[in-house]
């Protein structure tokens, strides 16, 4: 997969810094030279303030880079401005890890998903029904949750909802930032399968953001490893265990090994990791 094709996005020598009243500034990214490839889940993982959100914001425009260039497609989207930036926020979409944070609480969930389907002019309104119910379909959602508003559904129901949202624009790629870090577990284990589904369904570009390696590694094709805004080590997600060579991926990977080998003990199994 990364050994043609060109990527769809290319990060080159990307940096930002923070102001930090009082202390100078915050290095959140520091040089990151990244690619996404067609069709790959990359994930990014690190632990809390490693920079992996202020990655995703400034992919997305949200945040405005201190230097270095993104591409899209090959063409140098860092100074995006205007409708062709618009273009870019329909082929980019983003999955927050608190849903709440995006939904207007007297918006109804068919409203929220037909929205960007009708302001990017994907359809007319009267297609617009049935092209929601068959989104809310797709991510296991019942046909009633359109007619509900966000306090009637559940954490897990609202993410649906959310990914409903952004594949209905059919975007080439969808950045997830801790998508799946607020929902217990079988919940989150529900999310991770979805995911593999529609990207087996629409063969879309993903990039999963997560401090939790487990996870990451459960739904990623490559993981780039992040620690203090640098990217340390781009890795294989099969070839992880025995790949790894920088000291900080070992500290991560030795910290699931021993979460797990505590669950194992608090289970009184003895099965082998
Ligand atoms: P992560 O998502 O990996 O937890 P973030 O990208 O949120 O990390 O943060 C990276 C670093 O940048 C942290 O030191 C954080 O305090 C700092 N930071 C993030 N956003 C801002 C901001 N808006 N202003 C100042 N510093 C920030
Ligand atoms: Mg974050």
């Amino acid at each position: 997969m990364s050994g043609h094709e060109a990527p769809i996005l290319e990060l080159t020598e990307l940096n930002k810094c923070y102001a930090a009243p009082g202390h100078g500034s915050v290095q959140a990214l520091c040089n990151v030279n990244l690619q996404l490839y067609p069709g790959e889940c990359l994930g990014i993982v690190g632990e809390s303030g490693s920079g992996k959100s202020t990655l995703a914001r400034c992919i997305t425009h949200l945040e405005k880079v201190t230097s270095g260039q993104m591409f899209y497609r090959g063409k140098d989207i860092t100074q995006l401005k205007g409708e062709p930036l618009r273009q870019l926020y329909k082929q980019v979409q983003m999955v927050f890890q608190e849903p709440s944070s995006i939904f207007n609480p007297r918006t109804s969930i068919g409203k929220f998903v037909r929205e960007p389907l009708l302001n990017y002019k994907m359809m007319r309104r009267s297609e617009a029904e049935t092209a929601v119910l068959r989104l809310l379909e797709r991510v296991g959602l019942p046909a009633e949750a359109a007619d509900k508003y966000p306090h009637e559904l559940s954490g897990g129901e609202q993410q649906r909802a959310v990914i409903a949202r952004a594949i209905g624009v059919q975007p080439d790629i969808i950045l997830f930032d801790e998508a799946t870090s607020a929902l217990d577990a079988p919940i989150q284990q529900q999310m991770l399968d979805l995911l593999v589904q529609l990207r087996r369904e629409t063969g879309v570009s993903c990039m999963f953001i997560s401090h939790d390696l487990a996870v990451v590694q459960k739904v990623s094709d490559r993981v780039a490893v992040m620690n203090k805004g640098e990217i340390v080590e781009v890795l294989e997600s099969a070839k992880l265990t025995t790949a790894a060579r920088h000291p900080y991926t070992r500290s991560l990977m030795a910290s699931v090994l021993s979460v797990r080998k505590i669950r194992n003990e608090i289970r009184g199994t003895k099965e082998v990791i």
